[in-house]
């Protein structure tokens, strides 16, 4: 008899390289690298690094030897999105062909404005007041004349297009179990930002999936932007991964870790002859 083969578990972590990390990644890492390594899955380390004007070559090189000393292993060669973006075009391709993505000239501050005018009462969001529509904002012509001048701009997703077409879904969550997946409150989400031709939801879902990633470990800071994740698996035919968001970790005066904590760097705790052991110790691994 041929023996079932069991799903092999997939994990990753997926910083960005915009500074040291601190004991809240580690803690993180560390999570996602265990969930995997127990049940003889594989771990990936994927850098996050669309955003040109803030990543640094320096802090790449600094999570990896900081991860390293941690006793971490993760799979090789390591994927930097950068170096992916015709992955995200294609995906944005998809998404233009079926008439859900639209060009928005206007920057967020000139939204923010048309969106506070009185007869607006546009709703508070997860990424700030929820854009719908904002192609409409601007006269047919005006926005004509802006493409023909080859004015940067963004592309959203029609949220209530892009629903209607998905219908209702769910996801696995280990942490809060069966969630419904309702993205509306994010508005036409920018897929494409002006800056850098994807975003972070695009990027960061097309990765999971064409890395074959089963089971996202990471913070509670990203259950909501999961409800855009899992709409983005069904327009694009993905597969769903399993999810758990873990508690983020808190000083004792109950703030979240942070880039500017200094002290808590990885760097700076090896340099002050702390162990990985102590780091396992502090985060309660
Ligand atoms: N790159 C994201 C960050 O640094 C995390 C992405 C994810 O885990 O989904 O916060």
């Amino acid at each position: 008899m041929t023996p079932i083969a069991r799903p092999v578990t997939v994990t990753r972590f997926a910083p960005s390289p915009t500074g040291l990390l601190h004991l809240g990644h580690a803690y993180s890492a560390m999570l996602a690298h265990d969930a995997a390594r127990k049940v003889g899955g594989r771990f990936l380390l994927r850098i996050e690094d669309i955003d040109a004007g803030r990543c640094r070559e320096e802090f790449v090189a600094a999570i990896e030897e900081d991860l390293a000393w941690l006793g971490l292993e993760w799979e090789r060669p390591v994927r930097r999105q950068s170096e992916h973006m015709a992955d995200y075009r294609a995906a944005l391709d998809r998404l233009e062909a079926m008439g859900l993505l639209y060009p928005c000239f206007l920057s967020r501050k000139e939204l923010d404005a048309a969106l506070s005018a009185p007869h607006f009462q546009a709703m508070q969001g997860p990424e700030g007041p929820v854009v719908v529509d904002a192609d409409r904002l601007l006269p047919a012509a005006e926005r004509q004349a802006r493409l023909a001048a080859g004015e940067p701009y963004a592309l959203r997703l029609r949220m209530a297009a892009a629903l209607e077409r998905a219908g209702p879904l769910t996801w696995a969550d280990e942490t809060h179990g069966v969630q419904t997946a309702d993205p509306a409150a994010f508005g036409d989400v920018v897929l494409a930002r002006k800056d850098t031709p994807t975003s972070y939801h695009l990027s960061v879902t097309v990765d999971d999936a064409l890395q074959g990633v089963s089971l996202v470990v990471r913070g509670e800071d990203l259950f909501q932007a999961t409800h855009v994740h899992r709409l983005l698996q069904a327009l694009l035919d993905l597969p769903t991964p399993r999810y758990r968001h873990h508690g983020l970790l808190t000083d004792p005066e109950g703030r979240r870790y942070a880039k500017r904590d200094r002290a808590l760097t990885l760097r700076a705790l090896r340099e002050a002859g702390r162990t990985p052991g102590d780091v396992r110790a502090m985060v309660g691994l």
